[in-house]
């Protein structure tokens, strides 16, 4: 590899939603240009959350179909899934045995998912097979949502930790979160973020969503009290929809209220809602050829695995042997 590596996953929790593509997919496609880039399907993460075998196993292969349509190259990066390469599990042991309890207590994400009372304990180590599938390929850059920037500074604290005591071993990763993109938010609930996991459709736009679909959810949005079309903390309703129309039409905040400075939100709902169909448009296309054949998208995912598992390989047999537990 010659340039600099970027890495990062997505969960094959459901098709993603347009805070995936906003907040992190966009930027992965972008980043080819500059970086070696290593993209993974991350299915031990849902297990946390799916105990579905067939679903599980379907969405694998519809995300990797999605990636390929919205420009991952995967001649020339690595896309592979997670469980093919059985190093995340065991650096994620070896990297527990340095992580305080408290430190996972204090994750936001904990303490939004285990709001149920059906909690596992995976749920709560998640951060640490995160910081696993980091720093087991020694990234420079990880490009993600605002969503994980939390869970990004406990992989380096982790990291910092684990060198001080056994010397350099892992290179500390440096976010990449896209500006606009950041964190899209729910359309029903705009203090929430938008997730492709929620029980209520209404709440996020996927990618696969129909034009109709699209318009009629984006119609239904919770706004604001008042009629500017302004950028605010008051406003989380109108603003979340602005970030998501300068995001989509790579414009900034200020452009996009200027834009739309004496329209009304009814029109400017039915705005975003054509800027987003017209971007997923090309993405939906592409993908519904894509996902008809099943045998070259398995084939790419075991390439992309046995790749992976080299490095994987390698840099796990020297974390072995610093922390002496190999010969
Ligand atoms: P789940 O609800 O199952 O956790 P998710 O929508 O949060 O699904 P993930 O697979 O956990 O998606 O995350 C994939 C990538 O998408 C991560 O980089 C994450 O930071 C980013 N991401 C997730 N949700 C958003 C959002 N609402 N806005 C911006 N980026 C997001
Ligand atoms: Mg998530």
């Amino acid at each position: 590899m010659k340039k600099k590596i970027a890495l990062s996953g997505i969960q094959p929790t459901g098709i993603f939603t347009i805070g995936n593509y906003l907040g992190a997919i966009n930027s992965w496609v972008k980043m080819q240009e500059d970086y070696d880039c290593i993209f993974f399907i991350a299915n031990m993460h849902s297990l946390t959350t799916i105990k579905d075998p067939e679903y599980l196993n379907k969405t694998i292969l519809k995300i990797a179909a999605l990636l390929i349509a919205c420009g991952i190259n995967t001649k020339e990066n690595i896309l592979y899934v997670q469980s093919m390469i059985p190093q995340h599990a065991e650096l994620s042991w070896v990297l527990q045995c340095h992580t305080q309890f408290g430190e996972l207590g204090r994750m936001t994400q904990f303490k939004d998912k285990s709001k149920s009372n059906n909690v596992n304990v995976g749920l709560f180590c998640y951060p640490v097979l995160m910081a696993a599938d980091i720093l087991l390929y020694k990234p420079d850059v990880i490009p993600i949502g605002e969503d994980q920037k939390q869970h990004l500074e406990l992989t380096k604290t982790i990291a910092k930790r684990f060198n001080n005591l056994y010397g350099e071993i892992f290179k500390i990763p440096k976010e990449f979160i896209p500006q606009t993109g950041a964190k899209i938010m729910s359309l029903t609930n705009p203090e929430k973020k938008m997730s492709k996991s929620s029980e209520n459709k209404n709440s996020y736009i996927s990618v696969l969503d129909s034009p109709e679909d699209i318009l009629k959810k984006f119609k239904k949005t919770v706004t604001d009290s008042g009629s500017e079309i302004k950028f605010s903390k008051e406003k989380p309703g109108i603003s979340n929809l602005i970030k998501i129309y300068s995001s989509i039409s790579n414009i900034t905040i200020k452009e996009t209220e200027e834009k739309f400075k004496n329209i009304s939100y009814k029109d400017f709902k039915i705005s975003v809602a054509e800027a987003v169909i017209n971007k997923l448009q090309p993405i939906q296309n592409k993908y519904y050829e894509i996902i008809e054949n099943k045998d070259f998208l398995i084939k790419i995912l075991e390439e992309g695995s046995k790749k992976a598992f080299s490095i994987a390989e390698k840099n796990l047999n020297e974390i072995y042997k610093k922390i002496g537990i190999k010969f």
